[in-house]
């Protein structure tokens, strides 16, 4: 497994057909809607989530994003997920369990990690263990899920001061860019389904790539014009430096835990367990 594979956001809703390239008309909105207010629901069960990997610091000021702990009905709802459903339930569940903030301003770098505190907090006396494969006993082995586990790249303020400043490619253009959001990830789906049977084939790294680049040489560029600055313009030097840029500027989780192996002890790290069987494990009894 690679880093690849605890990216939500590769993962693809079931396609429609709709073979005509169609630039969606939102444009890019940096910050805040107003909150829209959902149904009153009791606020003494939803704790504040401690350690996202944006430390909060790009929301807007008095953003506190609350959740409770998931229900019976949410668990199995995750616990029947697939590749192709897993974005849509989690978003679902994001929805039903988050307060404060509207889904699609919370960013792509918490949103898991926003997943993890859930399963953390749902199982929150017990644990519940999570199979790996141990690598100091080589035996099929347990450990219980805890949030410190995590390998959590947070944002820095170096980061925070590079995110508001445009920078130089190798080339001497001029980029500006910000993180994803899960209202990104939302219209990047609904791009890549209505574009499916383009003759274009976009990809789905770049398409997320375009979504983050505000301007180029302070022009303001739609979808299709970004991706193909990124594909005609570019060399593959000048894009995988805008790539990197952009990752090293990113937050999120790392594709591995820490964990402590309940047979030997021994301490190693295994991939995210992010897999529908996280979220309803067996329990011995
Ligand atoms: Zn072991």
């Amino acid at each position: 497994m690679t880093k690849k594979s605890v990216k939500m956001e590769e993962w693809n809703p079931e396609d429609e057909n709709k073979p005509q390239i169609q630039e969606e008309p939102k444009p890019k909105i940096t910050q805040s809607k107003p909150e829209t207010p959902k149904e009153q629901k009791p606020s003494g069960i939803y704790d504040v989530i401690e350690g996202l990997p944006t430390n909060g610091k790009l929301y807007p000021e008095g953003i506190v994003i609350r959740a409770r702990p998931l229900k019976v009905t949410e668990v199995k709802m995750l616990a029947g997920m697939t590749e192709h459903t897993a974005n849509e339930i989690v978003n679902d569940i994001l929805d039903r369990t988050v307060q404060g903030i509207p889904i699609d301003d919370i960013y792509s770098a918490d949103k898991l990690y926003i997943m993890f505190w859930l399963r953390a907090n749902t199982y929150k006396e017990s644990g519940y263990n999570v199979k790996f494969e141990c690598s100091k006993c080589e035996t099929e082995s347990e450990f219980a899920f805890e949030l410190d586990q995590l390998n959590i790249k947070t944002i820095s303020d170096e980061t925070l001061e590079f995110l508001n400043k445009p920078f130089k490619l190798p080339n001497g253009d001029i980029i500006t860019f910000s993180l994803l959001t899960v209202g990104d990830e939302k219209q990047n789906e609904e791009f890549l389904k209505q574009n499916k049977n383009s003759l274009m084939n976009f990809d789905q790294e770049i398409v997320a790539l375009c979504r983050m680049i505000h301007t180029i040489n302070g022009e303001k560029k739609g979808m299709i014009d970004k991706y193909m600055y990124c594909t005609d313009q570019l060399d593959p030097s000048n894009y995988s430096y805008l790539e990197s840029y952009m990752e090293d500027k990113g937050a999120g989780l790392e594709p591995t835990i820490k964990v402590k192996c309940t047979k030997c002890g021994g301490a190693s790290e295994t991939m995210l367990p992010f897999r529908p069987d996280f979220f309803l494990p067996r329990v011995h009894v």
